[in-house]
């Protein structure tokens, strides 16, 4: 059954819902609020042409700059770390060949003097020429052993995996939720002291009654039961190659291959 249209004074029969305003409308009103809808379209286009300009002239550069900045320095303390070691495994290796012919040139020099004496003293028994060709055949051997010499390298590959760098987005640089997540729990008991420190392999943490290493994995790898002064503080020094155990009355310095004080 028809009726009329909903908009007041208006006789014409109703030939629709209005989607906008629910109300059953003529043809003339139904294009006419259809008109209205279609009006409020271009300042929605405006606005999605102004959010398209900001994504355009957003320099990603600049905001990820500093984080490229912290990447890049992580990447600069591994190369140093990775050429400080190839450094030490070298002169290691010159090391090992060095006291080798070090040793066969003093030999060989004390036996040339030893030889030139008797020369010049014109003077030789026959138990000194004997010694000496004996010493002699000695030095030739050492000297095969030397041109004999190689080395086994073994090498391992640097195993580098994902959970060295984690990266999370964060809508402020200070907002406290970019800490990591928990990596692993440690206990620490009421007696414990609560300083800790650590250096580039441990971290050195007071776990009552011992004093303890723990490895990346946080393992316990060394500990030594602590039966001295209450600790105060920790550090580590570079220097010294050395733990510092600041206690109430004394300092105390920790060797972490031995963990000896
Ligand atoms: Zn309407
Ligand atoms: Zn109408």
């Amino acid at each position: 059954m028809s009726s009329l249209c909903s908009i007041e004074r208006c006789t014409r029969t109703s030939r629709g819902l209005c989607d906008c305003c629910q109300q059953n409308l003529c043809l003339q009103h139904l294009n006419e609020h259809n008109a209205l809808l279609t009006v409020q379209l271009n300042p929605l286009t405006d606005e999605i042409n102004v959010l398209r300009d900001r994504l355009k002239t957003l320099n990603i550069q600049k905001t990820i700059a500093d984080s490229r900045q912290k990447l890049e320095q992580w990447r600069q303390n591994c190369y140093k770390k990775i050429d400080y070691f190839f450094e030490q495994k070298c002169q290691e290796l010159d090391q090992l060949v060095n006291e080798k012919v070090s040793q066969q040139r003093e030999e060989l020099n004390q036996i040339y003097l030893k030889i030139i004496e008797l020369i010049n003293a014109q003077e030789a028994t026959r138990q000194d020429i004997d010694l000496l060709i004996s010493t002699i055949r000695q030095l030739k051997t050492n000297m095969s052993k030397i041109e004999r010499t190689c080395f086994t390298i073994d090498t391992r590959p640097l195993l580098i995996d994902d959970t060295l760098i984690f990266i999370k987005t964060t809508e402020h640089e200070l907002d406290l939720s970019t800490l990591s997540p928990i990596y692993k729990t440690v206990h620490h008991s009421e007696e414990s002291f609560r300083s800790l420190t650590s250096n580039n392999r441990y971290l050195l943490i007071h776990q009552y009654p011992n004093l303890c290493l723990f490895d990346r994995e946080m393992n316990i790898v060394k500990q030594m039961l602590w039966s001295y002064d209450a600790i105060q503080d920790m550090c580590w020094s570079s220097t010294l190659d050395r733990f510092i155990v600041l206690g109430e009355n004394n300092i105390f310095l920790i060797n972490e291959n031995t963990m000896l004080i």
